[in-house]
């Protein structure tokens, strides 16, 4: 079998052009003699790719030149950590739970001093963002936490949270470079790679430098403050050298690809192919409401577990694979992430309108 469609939630889809490149860089890198994986972090060679790397996220994200790009190791799990760690002054953060790894990070934090529950959609299985235009939220919070788009749940938040002032962390690794963000907003963005960016085993951050400092919570590992990855330039030790050089591939192919807002609409028409069958269909149906939905993640079942069963098994045989979804919610997801393309959602649907006749 040729390459599949791939709908997993991550490690997810690669660009194909991306893996091509790599594969023909495999055993000799610009005429270095040696593969990006054999070489020292300290070397010319590999100081121009992770520079590169930096440079072209700066330019797709607009990075403000008061914020850090920092390429860390741990996955997004150990900045649930990391956060409270680092920014926990008072010992007093804020977290809006809309799922499962915000619910964790909550619960990370909880570790660290005292992790407020601002609002939660646990009510009704994750399946909307709360509203979060006024909440109340105490004047000596060092932050407040959301996870932007919810991987398991297919939700997304529209309009960030009135922090009222407060310092917004955003969790988003199953929406990063999906469309242009402003990073103003935010005084920490962090993500793991593997949903939308690349090979798991990287996590970039992206943080105010003022949130840089010395002040953290006692006992905080050298290795888990912000300022040793910021002062060295993510080479405090060493990174994850190749999976960084392909996140470096990645970002050059979204730059070809006209940038964020290209990317964007077409995300967009992606997911509408998908969300316009599903509105239509009397076999499928979405799980979330329809002004919090994901154009990542898109969750739906038949409402008969052996059908989604059988869908499943059909669907992977005919070569969409992942696509069962979170054992939570059940039934399908099919993410759709930035290299996904259109024509893999065009045909998917054809697949689904058939299964529908084929079962009616
Ligand atoms: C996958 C995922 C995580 C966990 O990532 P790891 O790299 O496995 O730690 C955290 N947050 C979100 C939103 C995710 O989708």
């Amino acid at each position: 079998m040729g390459r599949v469609y791939n709908f997993s939630a991550g490690p997810a889809v690669l660009p194909e052009e991306v893996l091509r490149e790599a594969a023909e860089e495999m055993l000799d890198y610009k005429g270095s003699g040696m593969s990006v994986m054999e070489m020292s972090h300290r070397s010319k060679v590999y100081d121009t790719i992770i520079k590169e790397a930096e440079q072209d996220i700066r330019d797709l994200m607009r990075i403000p030149d008061n914020y850090k790009v920092l390429f860390l190791q741990g996955g997004a799990s150990q900045q649930f950590a990391m956060i409270p760690m680092n920014l926990m002054k008072h010992k007093k953060a804020g977290y809006i739970v809309t799922g499962q790894w915000a619910k964790k990070a909550y619960q990370e934090a909880a570790l660290y001093g005292e992790a407020v529950k601002l609002a939660s959609s646990e009510d009704k299985v994750f399946s909307y963002i709360p509203d979060c235009s006024d909440l109340d939220i105490p004047e000596d919070m060092d932050y407040v936490y959301i996870c932007e788009n919810n991987t398991i749940y297919g939700t997304k938040f529209k309009k960030l949270p009135d922090t009222k002032g407060h310092t917004l962390v955003a969790d988003v690794s199953s929406c990063f470079l999906s469309e242009p963000v402003d990073v103003s907003k935010y005084g920490v963005i962090f993500g793991g790679v593997q949903k939308n960016v690349g090979p798991a085993g990287v996590v970039i951050a992206i943080i105010r430098e003022d949130l840089i400092t010395e002040d953290v919570l006692a006992g905080t590992p050298t290795m888990l403050k912000f300022k040793t990855h910021a002062d060295a330039d993510s080479l405090y030790n060493t990174p994850p050298c190749y999976g960084i050089y392909i996140c470096g591939k990645v970002f050059k192919w979204l730059k070809n690809m006209g940038g964020l807002e290209a990317v964007h609409q077409h995300n967009i028409e992606k997911a509408k192919i998908l969300y316009d069958f599903l509105d239509e269909s009397s076999m499928f149906k979405g799980t979330v409401v329809p002004e919090d939905r994901s154009l990542m993640n898109v969750p739906f079942v038949t409402g008969d577990k052996d059908l989604d069963a059988k869908f499943v098994a059909e669907a992977s045989a005919a070569g969409f694979v992942n696509l069962k979804g979170h054992r939570s919610v059940g039934g399908m997801r099919a993410s759709v992430y930035n290299a996904m393309p259109k024509e893999g959602v065009e045909k998917l649907v054809a697949f689904m309108r058939e299964f529908e006749a084929n079962n009616k």
